[in-house]
């Protein structure tokens, strides 16, 4: 109890001293975070498509997005989180051409569009609970959510902003002047001009809010000669364009306007875009105060992506001999809006830097209240809380979740940083340092800790550090403290 007033009396002060600041994409630049309510705070995420397993740098966006998160709470705030599943409606190409990535691959695996969603649905799950990304509140699914995406595109047409083509129900950019706000130089930037110019569509950037289900003879790209997921709809049997279901199911959950939108930057051009069109559009309020968008990660100089074939997942990580949080610990030493290049041998120093916290939360756990810290120093009380050392990494991650600055921070006091300061810090890098156990070595190794202590006793030092690389041998390492032996384990 007294605990938690604590808890909450530092949270005042610490929000009170630092303001959370965050790059808006919208304004193109660092704005003082405000919620629209208060502490409350509506947070949506763009969440998968579920045809494929997620790979590492779909990963490190969704851990950019859990730090935002957790930095949020940290500063007081009560998130409600929405990240939504894309199990229909997204086509091989952002252009409204190509075909449904979920019914491609059911057509591949010999599947059904819905055992593909929901297999690489469950995936992503278990992917996110393997980094400690902490769960949104819900994760509506587009095929879950088609009334209210057929609802919103008939509250667009009423308003004069659709057009039909003979393959679907289009919105028409021209009609909403704000169009492509979020993009940095307009009208035309580089991305944006290349978008295809059907003979029907009026402008290059109208997209599609509904289209129809075409048959082979019409649909020649198509792999299997039917959808599988179609629906009834004013227009005729079909489906949802993708951007439509992200403004239908944000609106639903966190109400017409809401205060962060977050996705990867490859989000800006169309995607996020379209999204803010048609919901401005549709309800003549501001649709999200915030948007954030994460950088890519990079591999051999290029992006890493499904298409393009470079991909690594996290499983694969692991048969590497990885553990998750290794990769989660790697992508928190670079800046969310920075490039970062993947490389094997950064994953090592990551997994090195990861496993001197987790030692030193082993010894941490076998000394008594006070002691001389283990390899000279100052005097270390496990229990106490470093004041300074919390105001720091706070300043870091409020000048817009400035991880690098607040782990450079976390170093440079690491080795006098209690146990509540470690795992007060970890509430952010969410690492998982609050479940790791006192080491309780099997009984050999205590013998082999006895015998040492008593050739050290008898000035036998040469048995005694046979001892101990007998003891390393078998993956365990002794600390010699004023409070008797302590034991780490080796990786
Ligand atoms: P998708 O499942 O393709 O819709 O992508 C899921 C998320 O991963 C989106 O927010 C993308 O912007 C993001 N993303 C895709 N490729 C990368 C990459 N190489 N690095 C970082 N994020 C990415
Ligand atoms: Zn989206």
């Amino acid at each position: 109890m007294w605990k938690k007033r604590k808890n909450a009396v530092t949270i005042r002060i610490m929000s009170a001293i630092h303001k959370l600041i965050l790059y808006n994409t919208l304004g193109h630049k660092k704005e003082l975070f405000r919620s629209r309510k208060g502490k409350d705070v509506g947070y949506y995420t763009c969440g998968p498509t579920v045809y494929q397993y997620a790979h590492i740098g779909n990963l490190r966006t969704y851990i950019f997005e859990d730090i935002l998160k957790r930095a949020l709470i940290l500063f007081g705030y009560r998130v409600k989180h929405i990240m939504n599943i894309t199990d229909v409606g997204h086509l091989t190409s952002d252009e409204d051409t190509g075909e449904d990535k979920i019914e491609r691959e059911a057509f591949r695996q010999k599947k059904t569009a819905f055992e593909i969603a929901r297999f690489y649905e469950d995936e992503f799950k278990k992917d996110l609970k393997k980094l400690n990304i902490l769960f949104p509140d819900a994760f509506p699914r587009a095929t879950e959510h088609i009334a209210e995406q057929i609802e919103l595109i008939e509250r667009l047409e009423k308003k004069g902003y659709t057009y039909k083509t003979s393959d679907g129900i289009y919105f028409d950019t021209k009609k909403f002047n704000a169009y492509g706000i979020l993009w940095k130089t307009k009208p035309h930037d580089a991305q944006k001009s290349d978008r295809i110019k059907t003979e029907e569509k009026k402008n290059n950037e109208d997209f599609a809010l509904w289209k129809f289900s075409l048959d082979k003879a019409r649909d020649k790209s198509a792999s299997s000669s039917k959808r599988q997921m179609e629906w009834e709809s004013p227009w005729g049997v079909g489906f949802p364009g993708w951007h439509i279901e992200c403004s239908a199911m944000s609106m639903k959950y966190l109400g017409e306007e809401f205060d962060i939108h977050t996705g990867g930057i490859d989000h800006i051009p169309v995607h996020h875009t379209d999204e803010i069109a048609q919901s401005e559009a549709a309800t003549g309020k501001q649709f999200v105060r915030f948007w954030l968008h994460g950088n890519f990660l990079q591999i051999d100089g290029k992006r890493m992506g499904k298409s393009e074939g470079n991909f690594l997942t996290a499983e694969e990580l692991q048969k590497k001999g990885f553990d998750p949080l290794d990769y989660r610990y790697f992508i928190l030493g670079t800046h969310y809006r920075s490039p970062l290049l993947f490389s094997l041998e950064a994953l090592e120093s990551a997994k090195n830097a990861r496993h001197r916290i987790v030692t030193h939360i082993q010894k941490l756990l076998q000394m008594p209240r006070s002691i001389r810290a283990p390899r000279g120093g100052k005097e270390l009380d496990k229990e106490k809380i470093n004041q300074g050392f919390r105001n720091a990494f706070t300043k870091a991650l409020a000048d817009d979740l400035n991880m690098p600055q607040a782990l450079a921070v976390f170093w440079n006091h690491f080795e006098a940083l209690s146990h509540p300061d470690i795992l007060w810090a970890d509430k952010i890098m969410g690492l998982r340092l609050g479940s790791i156990k006192k080491p309780d070595p099997p009984k050999e190794i205590k013998k082999l800790a006895k015998d040492r202590e008593e050739s050290r006793k008898k000035r036998d030092w040469k048995r005694a550090d046979e001892i101990r690389s007998e003891m390393q041998k078998r993956g365990w390492n002794i600390d010699d403290t004023s409070g008797g032996p302590i034991f780490t384990q080796e990786k």
